[in-house]
């Protein structure tokens, strides 16, 4: 076996954690990070049984669970009336189901565990400010080239450097991701400045005609993560400048004074537009591959971009450890295991957005549809995302 470490591209949470699921198969990991330090923004991410799995099997639980929320169900309620059309128990039928957790966290905490369970690693090594800027590829190793002119070598080389990813475009080709013109305002309050506690304990979501605001608390519950999503009408209509926070509030207008209140949890400093790419079938070139949003980003209305990467990591680990010395081989192979299910995830959450950004009789009738359905008829609708990949895999 090739004694040159793996290189990967880019650590966030599809980098490290690729390299944690390479190194206990027994490989030389080596991360390149374009930033100064391993980091993430400020805010929370929602990971499903589909993920919390993987964190117990790769031993980060107990740095997780501490400050994990674990919340009691997700409930989906009409932003205009403020009736409940769908909730989600995460109760024992949940837990019997799915067998792991459903859990809310900060993204700090999280990136923070897979970082600290890097840095432990005796067969992991970490590089910061080394943004990748070319790649040579010779067959017997690949040879990358950052920024600042360093040069590394390795078996082969994961791309793991995100949405606009550097490798993907010598992968397959450079090209702009797929722009919606939604756009999400985060902001993170102390829970004991929020007046309405009546949620206090979900995953609560407000959906209206192209606008929602998601709520769920972090930080063991002393803090509250909201995210306020719309459709920009500037976009729409093609103007240069968009989506500033008048857009924001003309957008919830509509909304019940309730929900508009809950603006005011929102910091209108920082907007992130809501992309995409089409789905691929083929994310390899010879000994260089892709992993989490360089190979499949997707909207985020099924929360599932991060799950993804964890998934990705796994297999592609166990691929790799199938034929060690055929790095190409072993890229195929995971691209097939994986390529299906993140298109689904992709082209599902396109369609999830539009359910849950329905106005006029769409919004009636979705919520029409749904309400009345008990909490556990979802299993079915949710079972393909939650139970994750093959317990063969894992
Ligand atoms: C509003 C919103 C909410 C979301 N909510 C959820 C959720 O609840 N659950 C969930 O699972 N997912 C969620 N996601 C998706 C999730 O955030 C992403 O899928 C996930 O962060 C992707 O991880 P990644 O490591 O593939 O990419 P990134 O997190 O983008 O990491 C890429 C890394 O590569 C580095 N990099 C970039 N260029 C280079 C270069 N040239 N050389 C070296 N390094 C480079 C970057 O600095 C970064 O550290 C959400 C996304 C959004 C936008």
């Amino acid at each position: 076996m090739s004694s040159l470490p793996i290189l990967i591209s880019g650590g966030g949470l599809g980098g490290l954690s690729a390299a944690i699921a390479l190194a206990e198969r027994g490989f030389e990991v080596t991360v390149l990070e374009k930033a100064a330090e391993f980091t993430e923004i400020g805010y929370g991410i929602q990971l499903g049984p589909n993920a919390t799995r993987i964190l117990r099997k790769y031993g980060l639980w107990d740095a997780v669970a501490p400050t994990a929320v674990f919340p009691e169900a997700m409930v989906f309620l009409d932003a205009i009336d403020m009736r409940e059309w769908a909730r989600v128990d995460f109760n024992d039928a949940f837990a019997a189901h799915f067998r792991h957790p459903y859990v809310v966290i900060h993204r700090r905490d999280l990136l923070g565990a897979w970082l600290a369970a890097c840095e432990r690693h005796p067969r992991v090594t970490l590089h910061t400010s080394k943004g990748l800027a070319a790649i040579e590829d010779r067959g017997s190793g690949v040879t990358v080239t950052c920024e600042d002119g360093t040069r590394f070598t390795g078996r082969c080389l994961v791309g793991a450097d995100g949405l606009l990813s550097p490798t993907r475009a010598w992968v397959i080709g450079a090209a702009e991701p797929r722009v919606t013109g939604f756009l999400a305002y985060r902001g993170v309050i102390p829970i004991d400045k929020v007046t309405d506690h009546t949620y206090d304990r979900c995953v609560i979501g407000w959906f209206g005609h192209d606008i929602h605001l998601v709520q769920y608390a972090l930080r063991a519950g002393d803090v509250l993560n909201n995210v306020a999503v719309f459709g920009s009408p500037g976009f729409a209509r093609g103007a240069a400048q968009f989506g500033g926070p008048e857009e924001l509030d003309a957008m919830f207008a509509p909304a019940h004074p309730r929900v508009r209140a809950m603006l005011e949890y929102i910091s209108r400093d920082r907007n992130w537009m809501m992309r995409d790419r089409e789905p691929v079938a083929n994310w390899t070139r010879g000994n260089v591959t892709l992993l989490g949003d360089a190979a499949h980003p997707t909207l985020q209305y099924l929360a599932q971009g991060a799950c993804m990467a964890f998934e990705d990591a796994v297999v592609l680990a166990d691929r790799l450890a199938a034929t060690p010395d055929d790095p190409n081989r072993a890229f195929l192979a995971y691209q097939q295991a994986r390529y299906l299910r993140t298109a689904r995830i992709q082209l599902t959450a396109r369609a999830f957005g539009q359910v849950l950004h329905a106005g006029g009789v769409a919004r009636e009738l979705r919520n029409d549809l749904f309400r009345g359905r008990a909490p556990d008829s979802f299993f079915h609708e949710i079972g393909w995302i939650y139970r994750g990949i093959p317990e063969t895999e894992i």
